[in-house]
């Protein structure tokens, strides 16, 4: 078949540099069509240098004025704002739009692409969780191919068949694996003094520093919770989340004839990209291959929700539905900042998560400016808490 026309959104990310690599070794299959970045300026003219894209999109004006001086002479196109973004995540000529800026940012642009019936490949989590009902029916309505790139999503879409959670092909529960975090083995005691830079150090993975605290706090496993249940449209009590420090089993699907099937692998993202820009095929990824007698052991253990509230919190507010998950995820995302900045301390994320959802009401997240409006008013709230916390 022909050459794929790729669009990377968060192309200077942890998630965009391990998708250009897989770029990079199949350069007869896939073709960069457009990056984009926020604000890191000099790494994308790099990468623009690099796969010559039609357009290379970048927030900010001024960022957009340097990138123009610093890509002088090329072909590639540089855009800034919003309305960019969507356009090179539903330009006709795009085949794959790789769905990776971090957080709720990526919501309008990861809709247009939906719409316009692309292969979206979703990294980014926040959005789902955010609009989940209106984001399924878009892709439905579209015919757009939706494909999970968070790897624990990649390993369910793997074990199930036809990547449905059909009760009459006999799929029972998802096990959705989680690696509990650098602070896994902390008392109640010992979390209370964590640094950000010991949330950003995850034993198994590198990523994003947002990510990083997410997973560090287990509010990522939250989000990935309720992501499981809009992806594969089941319900909270279907999806159980089974600790297991190695990372080394994705997650995993039981049967109701006792069978349960998982997708192991090194963690390396590259496998769960290479899955998804190849689907239904499979491609090389760069990922050495696992060695079981490396790995030697692998444990499971259940989740503490008294240590890692935020887990509780997520699982509440997709039960609650409506705007509620929108809610926890725009304060979940002022506290992190908060947190990385050393303005609060780790476990006060939390509290500033339960007192935004416990202080804004909830509405039915019908429509697009409902949700947006519930982001908004999350965020101012959550901001109000900050001060109370911090006292400025
Ligand atoms: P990073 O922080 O490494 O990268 C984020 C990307 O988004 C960068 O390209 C950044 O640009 C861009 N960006 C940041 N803010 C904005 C904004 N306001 N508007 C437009 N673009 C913006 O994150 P990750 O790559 O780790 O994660 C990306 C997404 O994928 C997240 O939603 C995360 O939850 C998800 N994910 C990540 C995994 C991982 O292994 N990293 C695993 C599973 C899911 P710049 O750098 O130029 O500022
Ligand atoms: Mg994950």
């Amino acid at each position: 078949s022909s050459v794929q026309q790729v669009s990377v959104l968060g192309a200077t990310g942890s998630i965009g540099l391990n998708t250009l690599d897989v770029v990079r070794r199949h350069p007869d299959k896939y073709q960069v069509f457009a990056l984009s970045g926020h604000s890191q300026v000099e790494q994308l003219a790099q990468l623009s240098h690099e796969f010559q894209p039609k357009f290379v999109v970048i927030s900010d004006e001024q960022h957009a004025a340097r990138l123009k001086s610093l890509l002088s002479g090329q072909q590639t196109e540089v855009l800034s704002g919003a309305s960019a973004l969507e356009l090179i995540a539903s330009h006709d000529d795009v085949d794959i739009v790789m769905a990776a800026i971090v957080g709720a940012a990526g919501l309008l642009p990861n809709l247009a692409a939906a719409k316009a019936g692309k292969k979206v490949l979703l990294a980014n989590k926040e959005s789902l969780v955010m609009s989940g009902q209106l984001f399924m029916e878009t892709v439905a309505n579209s015919g757009a191919t939706l494909l999970p790139i968070d790897s624990e999503h990649n390993a369910i879409y793997q074990c199930l068949p036809n990547g449905q959670m059909s009760p009459d092909l006999g799929v029972d529960k998802i096990l959705l694996t989680a690696s509990g975090g650098p602070f896994r083995m902390f008392s109640f005691d010992q979390l209370k003094t964590v640094t950000p830079a010991q949330a950003v150090a995850h034993p198994n993975w590198s990523m994003g520093h947002k990510i990083s605290v997410d997973s560090a706090s287990l509010m990522n496993k939250g989000l990935e919770f309720i992501e499981a249940c809009w992806l594969f449209n089941c319900s909270a009590e279907q999806v159980d989340v089974v600790v297991h420090p190695e990372s080394v089993i994705h997650s995993m699907v039981s049967y109701v004839d006792g069978s349960v099937l998982a997708q192991l692998g090194n963690p390396d993202m590259r496998t769960p990209i290479a899955y998804g820009m190849a689907w239904p095929d499979r491609l090389e990824s760069g990922v050495k291959p696992l060695d079981l007698f490396e790995v030697a052991q692998l444990n499971f253990e259940k989740p503490d929700t008294e240590r890692f509230p935020c887990l509780k919190l997520a699982k509440q507010s997709f039960m609650e539905g409506g705007c509620a998950p929108a809610v926890l995820n725009a304060a979940n995302e002022v506290a992190v900042d908060a947190f990385l900045n050393d303005r609060i301390s780790f476990l006060s994320i939390a509290d500033v998560v339960e007192g935004t959802l416990n202080d804004i009401e909830n509405q039915k997240a019908e429509c697009l400016e409902t949700i947006l409006s519930a982001d908004l008013r999350a965020r101012a709230k959550a901001s109000e808490l900050l001060q109370s916390i911090t006292g400025k």
